[in-house]
């Protein structure tokens, strides 16, 4: 059945979307326009406000101006716990709209934003409405002033302004993975959509105004990561860069960080391994596998792109798993018998092709997949590969699309041994029936998140972050919230 987009989608994508400082909506000469790309067409759909460098500053200032003046910092827990629970009620009137925005700026499947993706957001925020409630310190008896009298507690307070930085693989998720927790600790933010994606970023903007989120205290800025990201990464009046990226940018952003010592959390990239037991029950693991690998078009930081398996099933498990592949429907996300989406645009294409030419050189062959598929958009195919070593550049470096290298093992030492040999350390999956060799195994891989028959699964009750190059902090879970958090300590000479 033929999709047809909401009236709200039609309007929003029809009129240039302006950008949001000091709760207005401002506008931008022609000349700072960025045009919206639907990825399944190569059509441009809609055109968004670009924001020059003065504007991320003007951004910066009302979010600053917001947090000085205490206009939603002062609001008490319960206030604010009811403006983010507002806020997760309005995603759902509107998932039509924010699931159609998805789709034609981000590529993705209906069904997939629909009921992942939008549910997910609004329980991001509904998640941290529940802990401004109950962001608690706690007192402490002291030593240090022998047996005089002292009363002394610890409290939290915001950490102050925070900058955004978004991606484009997930824009709604990952402004309301960010925006709920800062809000519920009581922060300003200045948000940079990636210049991809910033649709459903400023819809989410128009719903926190109706919710009831004071002006200034949530800024949008639309724009490059040149101009504004590195406007908001450099200023002096923000406390702390929030980012989902690339590692090469976050380390950019370490750089640029320095001069008044932001706190940062990173969420960077990820090269995660599959290890599949013998024991494992076969037909499940390859379609988990597969899905680990191929959901949002491999184009995920938790991305299951190393396979291992262990070498008795080793060849049955191939051939299974480039059916399983070949036999994904891959097209437009609104065709609800599509399995798979398109990637991001041309140029992110031609790199996820550049890398499987590369392989292919270097002696890796292609069991599925492998090319572009012939028709508007940037389409290809799931693609699996055989006969990789561990050491090219296909086995190592994040491919941020549908590719997975899969390899055999024969013991448990080596497999871990080279699950671990990576710069990145965000995820990995382990898949069997022996639940002790399980958690055996998962205790070894140096990850911040590991998955037991199963891979990818995100909750917001579960820290979501990575070991080595693949980040630092977590989000989602308390150790979400205090993120945006600082701490104070108070000694009190009650006898005085
Ligand atoms: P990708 O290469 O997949 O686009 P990036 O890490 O470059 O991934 O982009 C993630 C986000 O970081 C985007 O919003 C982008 O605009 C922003 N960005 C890119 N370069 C910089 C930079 N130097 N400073 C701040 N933000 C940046």
């Amino acid at each position: 059945m033929t999709h047809v987009h909401s009236t709200a989608t039609r309007k929003f994508t029809s009129e240039t979307r302006p950008f949001l400082i000091c709760g207005e909506w401002r506008s931008t000469p022609v000349s700072q326009a960025i045009p919206c790309i639907d990825p399944a067409t190569g059509n441009n759909i809609a055109t968004v406000c670009g924001a020059s460098r003065d504007d991320a500053t003007a951004a910066i200032e009302a979010a600053r101006r917001s947090f000085d003046e205490r206009s939603w910092q002062d609001k008490t827990p319960a206030e604010k716990a009811k403006i983010l629970w507002k806020v997760a009620d309005l995603i759902e009137e509107h998932a039509d709209v924010l699931a159609e925005l998805e789709v034609l700026d981000g590529g993705k499947l209906f069904d997939a934003a629909k009921n992942g993706e939008v549910p997910m957001a609004a329980e991001s925020f509904r998640y941290y409405a529940g802990w401004t409630t109950k962001l608690e310190g706690k007192t402490s008896r002291i030593s240090s002033a022998g047996n005089a009298p002292f009363h002394c507690y610890t409290e939290y307070e915001p950490v102050g302004v925070v900058g955004m930085i978004l991606p484009w693989n997930g824009p709604l998720v990952m402004a309301a993975w960010k925006l709920a927790p800062a809000l519920a600790a009581g922060c300003s933010c200045v948000v940079k959509p990636a210049e991809q994606t910033c649709l459903s970023t400023l819809y989410l903007g128009e719903l926190l105004m109706l919710a009831g989120v004071p002006a200034g205290v949530v800024n949008i800025v639309p724009g490059s990561g040149s101009v504004v990201g590195a406007a908001i990464s450099e200023s002096p009046l923000v406390d702390k860069i929030s980012f989902t990226g690339s590692t090469a940018t976050g380390k950019q952003l370490l750089e640029a960080a320095k001069g008044n010592l932001k706190k940062l959390t990173l969420e960077l990239g990820g090269k995660s391994p599959a290890i599949v037991l013998a024991d494992c029950d076969m037909d499940k693991t390859v379609e988990g596998v597969a899905a680990g690998i191929f959901s949002g078009a491999g184009q995920v930081c938790v991305a299951g792109s190393r396979l291992y398996v262990e070498r008795p099933i080793y060849d049955e498990f191939v051939q299974k798993l480039v059916q399983h592949t070949n036999n994904i429907q891959v097209g437009e996300g609104f065709d609800e018998a599509n399995e798979m989406g398109p990637l991001i645009s041309e140029t992110h294409l031609q790199s996820v092709l550049g890398f499987i030419q590369e392989a292919e050189k270097s002696g890796a062959c292609v069991a599925a997949g492998g090319t572009r598929i012939k028709r508007d958009g940037f389409f290809m195919r799931p693609t699996v590969l055989v006969d990789v070593d561990d050491k090219m550049l296909i086995a190592t470096e994040e491919v941020f699309g549908p590719v997975l290298v899969v390899q055999a093992f024969d013991d448990l030492e080596d497999v871990i041994s080279r699950a671990n040999a990576s710069d990145y350390g965000l995820a990995a999956s382990v898949w069997t029936s022996n639940v002790g060799k399980a958690h055996q195994i998962i205790r070894q891989i140096r990850a911040g998140i590991s998955w037991v028959n199963c891979h990818g699964l995100p909750d917001m009750a579960m820290p979501f972050g990575g070991f080595k190059q693949s980040g630092w902090g977590r989000e989602a879970g308390l150790e979400g919230l205090l993120q945006y958090c600082e701490m104070r300590s108070v000694l009190v000479n009650i006898a005085h």
